[in-house]
C-alpha cells in the first residue's frame, strides 16, 4: 500500500534515502575536503548521540525512509560506530544500511561492521599510488587504505565499491590502474567528480575531470566500457561493464550531469543540523528541537517542510551558484 507520509518535495522527489553524518573529525586532510590545518570541529558536547541519532530515525521511517548510509567526516574514528550500525538494523523499516569510509580503520572494524548488519561500503581512495595518495591527502597512510579493502573483502562485503575523486592534471595516470583493479578484484571503482565543497574555495571548473573523459581513457587504455542497466533509478552513479563482461565501473558525474531530478536523499549532520541537498544554504537543526523538549508532531513538521522547500538542483553550473559555508567534512559525504 502507498505510503501517504512520503517525504515528497514539490518536483515530486520521494526522498527514502537518509544520510547520517556520526563525526566531522578525520584522520586524515584531503585537500578537496578539508584545511589542511586549524580545522574547526564542533564540540564534541554538540554531536548528536546515539540515542539521539537513532530517535532521529526512528521518527523518520513511518515517513517511507528505509535506507541510511553512515558518513564523516571519517565515520570510523567515531567510539564504537558498529554498536549504532546494531542500534539502527533493529528498527523496524530500515532495509539497508551502507557506509563511506577512507579505509583506514577497516583492518579493525570490517568484521563488526559486517556482524552488526553493515552490507554496503564505499571505500574512497583516489591514487592508487603512495606518493599521489600522500600529496591528495597530506597523510601517509596508503598502505593502511588496501590493508581496509582487503579487510573489507575478507568480511565479506560484495561488492566493494572504491570512490575516487577525479581532479583534472592530478589524477589522469590513476584512471587506467583503478580500471585494471576492477578487472582484477571485482571492486566497484565509481569515479567522482571534483565538486566546489572543498574547505579552501579553490574549486574551480577547470580542475574537473569529466566523466566522459575518463571514460575514453578507459575504452582506449584496457577496452570499451558498455552501459549497464540500471536497477536503482536513484543511484547517483551510472554504471557501465567492460565489452568483455569483466569489471564494473560508475561514474557520479555530479557537474557534468547532475542526477539531482532523481535525487532520494537528505543529510542529518554531526550536530544534527538536516540538510535537503549537499549544496542547501539552509538547515533545519533537530538537536535544538531535541533539546527544547520538542513534540515529535513539530519535529516531523519541521523535516517535512526542510524536504518541501528543496531547490530544482544544485546551480552548480549556472552564475547563481553560491557554495555552501560548510565544506564536505562538516556537511558529511
Ligand atoms: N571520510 C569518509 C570518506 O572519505 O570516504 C566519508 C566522508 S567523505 C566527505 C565522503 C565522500 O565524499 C568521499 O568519497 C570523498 O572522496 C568525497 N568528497 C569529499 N569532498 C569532495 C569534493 N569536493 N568533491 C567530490 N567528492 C568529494
Ligand atoms: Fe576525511 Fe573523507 Fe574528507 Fe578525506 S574526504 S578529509 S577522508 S572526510
Amino acid at each position: 500500500m502507498e505510503n501517504q507520509n512520503q517525504l515528497i518535495d514539490s518536483f515530486g522527489r520521494v526522498h527514502n534515502n537518509l544520510r547520517i553524518s556520526v563525526t566531522d573529525r578525520c584522520n586524515i586532510r584531503c585537500f578537496y575536503c578539508m584545511p589542511s590545518e586549524d580545522v574547526q570541529f564542533v564540540h564534541r558536547s554538540k554531536i548528536m548521540s546515539f540515542e539521539e541519532i537513532v530517535r532521529f530515525v526512528r521518527l523518520v521511517v513511518p515517513l517511507g525512509v528505509n535506507k541510511i548510509r553512515l558518513t564523516g567526516g571519517e565515520p570510523l574514528v567515531r567510539k564504537d560506530v558498529p554498536e549504532l550500525v546494531k542500534m539502527l538494523a533493529a528498527i523496524p523499516g530500515i532495509k539497508d544500511i551502507g557506509i563511506t569510509t577512507n579505509g583506514i580503520l577497516l583492518p579493525q572494524y570490517a568484521q563488526q561492521l559486517y556482524d552488526a548488519g553493515l552490507r554496503r561500503i564505499n571505500i574512497s581512495l583516489d591514487a592508487l599510488n603512495a606518493e599521489k595518495f600522500k600529496e591528495i591527502t597530506r597523510r601517509d597512510d596508503y598502505e593502511k587504505v588496501r590493508e581496509g579493502i582487503k579487510s573489507a573483502h575478507a568480511a565479506g562485503f560484495d561488492p566493494v565499491k572504491i570512490n575516487a575523486v577525479s581532479i583534472r592534471n592530478l589524477t589522469e595516470e590513476e584512471i587506467i590502474p583503478f580500471g585494471r583493479l576492477a578487472r582484477e578484484t571485482g571492486a566497484e571503482i565509481r569515479f567522482i567528480e571534483f565538486m566546489p565543497l572543498d574547505a579552501d574555495n579553490q574549486w574551480e571548473r577547470e580542475k574537473v575531470l569529466f566523466a566522459h573523459e575518463i571514460q575514453e581513457i578507459i575504452s582506449q587504455g584496457i577496452m570499451p566500457l558498455v552501459p549497464e542497466e540500471q536497477h536503482d533509478k536513484n543511484a547517483p552513479a551510472t554504471n557501465f561493464v567492460f565489452e568483455d563482461g569483466i569489471g564494473r565501473i560508475g561514474f557520479i558525474s555530479s557537474i557534468s550531469a547532475p542526477f539531482c531530478m532523481s535525487c532520494n536523499r537528505f543529510r542529518l549532520t554531526a550536530d544534527g543540523k538536516l540538510r535537503n541537498c549537499l549544496f542547501s544554504l539552509d538547515e533545519t537543526n533537530i538537536r535544538e528541537l531535541f533539546h527544547t523538549n520538542a513534540p515529535d508532531e513539530q519535529i516531523l513538521e519541521a523535516v517535512r517542510n526542510s524536504i518541501a522547500a528543496k531547490k530544482e538542483g544544485h546551480e552548480i553550473n549556472t552564475a547563481r551558484f553560491i557554495q555552501p559555508d560548510r565544506p564536505m567534512y562538516s556537511i558529511g559525504g
